[in-house]
């Protein structure tokens, strides 16, 4: 669908604004300079809604706050069982508001709206209720240690955490971050992407009504530079836990070390490969390469946007996809029909909009797309480079938006090398129904996520983050939870010890 008809249609869809100021201590305020700033709709890049511009003062106050409820409230004194069954309540609370959670993200960030209430609302409830799992069984070790002396370990919660948040998933970066330290037993601050402020705030008020105490959860929504350097600055936050560009990454541990050395957690940038060989099924490549790099409009960090194809099938391949972009609907992501909305806001439309000029300028060619739809709002449609060589910005950088290098490599060892040939290490992908193929490759490329024939496959059981200049640390999994606890080693004389 399309204009006007379409933005009629689907407005019983589109909720009402709640929540614009910062939720501080269990209450929404406004900030300490009672500053703004505008929220747009991507679809039109009208504003909708003023939100409260936090800043240092405010983020002082948030960790003042989160500060109390962790030294002196009862939320890391609760048993593991008590905390899970407060976010149990919070999970049902985000099922039950699941239609009113979607349609802010796409409101927010462009994102599909069916998409967001079936799966992305459900997911982040499950993503919380894995934790809440896991709360109860918080462990440590009994040490042998030598003759005389008993030592366990205790895990103990790292205490003020602050969690930056991306625009390109508002719902599913926060949860995966915010379940994992409630868990724990940790107070946080969260500082969300400026560009997407909305469902934040709302899930700050689900967590009051599931029981969450004041102070638990903080929201400081405002810029980067302003109120995300107050969090990584601050001398009284224990960690910060970020996803976002490589660049703020580099900001942010600096901000750690001239600060408190608080621990640093980062999810950062990629460019990564997929690679498709000779006896792979040519249709469901297709299928895999579109995904990777048009799924949420290309906003993922790990979107495969370095697609080496293997030179047998390298023609029919092409061809494949030329085909299947033809049906691929850009529109509207309230529309049921949309496969891809706009892009999250004007700067992101363009900057990929110049990566596009980039690419032609060094002299590859557009074998589809290339050029903005002619309508309102930040829409782009699916566009692929062909004649791409590996040292070219568009094969080197992030683009961040529905743009894929398609490549030919002949050898195996020439396509690990080639996929490898890059600062970043976040995900790659394999086809091949080659089973020790798929081995080898997966063993030989470094990255921290290696899909083998699917793509894009993340879940809360299953580690994330990444290699090289893609960060450290892990989101999801026990890896995730054990991030927000420290060892603490506890020893005792068993007997009349020398020591
Ligand atoms: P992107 O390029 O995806 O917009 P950014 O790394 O710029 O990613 O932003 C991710 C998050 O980091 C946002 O919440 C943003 O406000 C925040 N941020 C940006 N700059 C800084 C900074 N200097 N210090 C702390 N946080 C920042």
């Amino acid at each position: 669908g399309n204009g006007e008809l379409t933005k009629m249609e689907h407005a019983h869809k589109i909720p009402k604004i709640k929540f614009t100021q910062l939720f501080i201590d269990g209450h929404f305020v406004d900030s300490v300079r009672g500053r703004t700033f505008e929220t747009v709709d991507p679809r039109t890049g009208e504003v909708i809604a003023w939100i409260a511009e936090g800043d240092k003062e405010d983020v002082d106050l948030a960790v003042k706050a989160a500060r109390r409820a962790f030294d002196d409230g009862p939320w890391p004194r609760m048993s593991g069982y008590e905390r899970s069954r407060v976010m149990m309540r919070f999970a049902d609370l985000i099922v039950e508001n699941a239609e009113e959670l979607a349609g802010l993200d796409s409101l927010d960030a462009g994102k599909l709206f069916s998409w967001g209430k079936a799966v992305d609302m459900p997911n982040a409830a499950a993503m919380v209720r894995y934790y809440a799992g896991a709360a109860d069984k918080i462990h440590g070790e009994v040490l042998k240690m030598s003759g005389a002396l008993q030592g366990i370990t205790l895990r103990e919660p790292i205490g003020v955490v602050g969690i930056i948040v991306p625009w390109n998933f508002p719902t599913g970066i926060f949860f995966t971050k915010v379940a994992p330290a409630l868990a724990a037993g940790c107070t946080m601050v969260v500082k969300p992407a400026e560009q997407t402020p909305l469902s934040a705030l709302f899930y700050a008020n689900l967590a009051k009504q599931a029981g969450i105490p004041d102070g638990v959860i903080n929201v400081v929504t405002g810029f980067g530079p302003t109120a995300g350097a107050a969090v990584s600055h601050h001398m009284d936050i224990d960690m910060v836990n970020f996803t976002g560009s490589t660049e703020v990454g580099r900001q942010i541990m600096q901000a750690a070390a001239v600060s408190n050395l608080k621990t640093v957690s980062l999810e950062l940038g990629g460019k990564s490969p997929l690679l498709i060989f000779n006896d792979a099924d040519i249709d469901k490549a297709a299928d895999l390469a579109l995904l990777g790099v048009l799924f949420n409009k290309g906003e993922v960090c790990t979107a495969s946007s370095r697609v080496y194809v293997q030179e047998g099938i390298y023609e029919e391949f092409k061809k494949k996809l030329v085909e299947k972009t033809k049906v691929w609907l850009v529109g509207d992501p309230f529309d049921p029909s949309t496969n891809q909305g706009p892009q999250v806001d004007k700067n992101q439309f363009e900057k990929i909009l110049s990566y596009i000029e980039q690419g032609k300028v060094e002299g590859a060619k557009l074998l589809v797309g290339g050029n903005p739809m002619g309508r309102e709002g930040y829409y782009i449609p699916p566009t692929i480079f062909i004649d791409v060589k590996d040292n070219m910005r568009i094969a080197r950088e992030e683009i961040f938006g529905p743009v894929m290098s398609l490549m030919k490599f002949k050898t195996v060892e020439e396509g690990i090398k080639r996929a490898n040939d890059t600062r970043y290490g976040l995900a790659a992908g394999i086809v091949t129904k080659d089973l020790n193929l798929a081995n080898t490759v997966s063993r030989s490329i470094r990255a921290g996520i290696i899909w083998i024939n699917c793509n894009l496959a993340l879940d809360r059981d299953c580690p994330f983050g990444g290699y090289k200049m893609s960060g450290f640390g892990r989101d999801m999994g026990m890896e995730g939870l054990h991030k927000y606890l420290q060892v603490k080693s506890v020893v005792t004389p068993i007997y009349n010890s020398p020591w």
